[in-house]
């Protein structure tokens, strides 16, 4: 059985003290839960090592949502792959569509970052999604080969076990229009013929693929039961606790 992922990508939000407000509530929330689903929590680097602290003891995993591909050197305002790792983090977010689009990320540097993260040992969280245009386009299956083959060049079956793919439409980030169940499930069913055809069939049937654009409670369910859904990236119902512990617990026990 696949693994299930369910996480939480807070962008620009939170200080310490909501950060540590919300893991006290997360796990009142989830207290009991024995579902299938990997919790994961991406606050900003400012909040990373206070998230460390309040997931202690939990079965919480916490995640960066950027690094930089250098090691260490003049790159102001960057962070390295090595200095997340040293705060005992095993996840990181690379790709995102905003920083695709507001920090001039491309196929190539999103390629490096992929590549350093993994040789620090980071698991790494891939974002891929066409645009609008792209999709009106007929061209989203194009898009999502170009992303994926890019960030995935030469990496070997065994890299890949440590590479988790997030699809999401750059159209539903942030709109509160998410993709229909019938949507996801064809793109990521996509996105698995891809890594099929590059991985092995084995290799592409252990890769959890998530989905992210709009996901909430009222709509999670449905998403998560598709056959080729194996988790969330979640935005903005990921800011409140509950709301997000209630999309963790609407992921069903197995497909
Ligand atoms: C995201 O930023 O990864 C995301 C999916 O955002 P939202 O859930 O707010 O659409």
């Amino acid at each position: 059985m696949r693994k299930k992922i369910i996480a939480a990508n807070w962008k620009m939000n939170k200080d310490v003290n909501e950060t540590s407000e919300f893991f006290t509530t997360l796990q009142k929330e989830l207290n009991g839960y024995n579902g299938t689903a990997e919790v994961v929590v991406c606050p900003p680097f400012t909040a990373l090592q206070t998230a460390v602290k309040a997931a202690q003891g939990t079965p919480f995993k916490i995640g960066a949502q950027n690094l930089h591909y250098e090691n260490d050197g003049a790159y102001t305002g960057e962070i390295s792959a090595r200095m997340i790792k040293s705060l005992g983090i095993p996840y990181v977010i690379i790709g995102h569509s905003e920083r695709r689009q507001y920090f001039g990320e491309t196929d190539d540097t999103v390629a490096k970052k992929v590549k350093k993260a993994l040789s620090e040992g980071l698991k790494v969280i891939l974002c891929v999604g066409e645009t609008l245009n792209e999709r009106d386009g007929n061209i989203t299956e194009k898009v999502l080969e170009r992303q994926v083959k890019a960030a995935l060049d030469g990496l070997t079956a065994e890299q890949l076990k440590s590479v988790v793919i997030a699809y999401e439409p750059v159209w539903a980030i942030g709109t509160g229009r998410n993709a229909t169940p019938q949507q996801a499930q064809e793109a990521h069913a996509f996105i698995r013929s891809l890594i099929a055809k590059s991985f092995g069939n084995s290799a592409a049937q252990d890769l959890t693929i998530q989905y992210g654009g709009s996901m909430k409670p009222e709509n999670s369910g449905e998403l998560l039961s598709q056959p080729d859904v194996d988790g969330g990236l979640i935005g903005g119902a990921s800011l409140k606790a509950d709301s997000f512990a209630k999309i963790v617990k609407s992921s069903p026990a197995a497909k």
